[in-house]
């Protein structure tokens, strides 16, 4: 994995769609959404498929009769040729998630949202892609990505310290989700990794190691779609791990 190349753009094994996993993806803004095809690579097209395979299933499992049934994904676009992830087909940006009877709404910036149930769904999706695409960036990332979150598969998906993305979304995960009050500036300074010990103790993730492992990473991502899209604070334990967690 990797979207560098010789050349600035091109797919090896592209996909044509229109929906994903039956789940209908529209192209533009809220004043002009288009059912559109568009084209990616397809072992890019087969992740999009898993990501919203585990999507409907959070959201559904956790979530209230609003989220219980995925209707259609917005989005600007995947393939364009250009350098980086885009040119090569694998990479996606996603700006409305239409569920029934809400959305998270990428578009008009529910990350920034004065509700805090609007802020912890958009966390909840935005987990969902860090399971499976790296780079996830979001609205906390850059300003570029207030009205949409870019996802890729550039490299493989754990945690990294080091990443701004990784980092702001962990500090804002902290804050919503734990009352951590961190400034979310990318930065994995001593504060925010004890917000991140405390918000784990508090949640029950502990025993596996989301810095090396992918699996680890995932299981995660799961705390924070499962108590998102549930909208409950990390000491409201709603979610257990079957795969790391652990009496502490
Ligand atoms: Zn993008």
């Amino acid at each position: 994995m990797s979207c560098s190349g010789s050349t600035t753009c091109g797919m090896v094994n592209p996909k044509s769609f229109d929906a994903i996993d039956g789940t209908p993806i529209k192209y533009g803004s809220p004043e002009d959404y288009v059912r559109k095809t568009i084209k990616a690579e397809r072992s890019f097209y087969a992740k999009l498929v898993d990501w919203i395979r585990t999507l409907r299933t959070f959201s559904g499992t956790y979530g209230p009769t609003t989220l219980r049934e995925l209707r259609w994904i917005g989005h600007v676009g995947a393939y364009v040729c250009k350098d980086g992830c885009h040119g090569r087909g694998r990479a996606f940006d996603i700006n409305r998630i239409q569920w029934i009877g809400e959305a998270v709404d990428m578009y008009s910036g529910d990350h920034a949202s004065s509700d805090r149930t609007r802020r912890r769904r958009y966390l909840a999706v935005d987990a969902c892609c860090r399971r499976y695409f790296k780079y996830t960036l979001d609205g906390w990332y850059n300003a570029q990505h207030t009205n949409h979150i870019h996802v890729d598969d550039h490299t493989v998906p754990i945690l990294d310290r080091g990443s701004v993305s990784d980092t702001a979304f962990v500090q804002a995960v902290c804050n919503n989700f734990n009352g951590a009050g961190l400034r979310v500036d990318g930065v994995w300074g001593t504060a925010t990794q004890e917000a991140f010990q405390e918000l784990n103790r508090t949640w029950g993730y502990g025993g596996c190691d989301p810095f090396s492992s992918e699996v680890a990473y995932a299981e995660w991502c799961n705390f924070v779609m499962a108590h998102g899209f549930a909208d409950r604070s990390a000491s409201d334990v709603g979610y257990r791990s079957g795969v790391c967690w652990r009496w502490s």
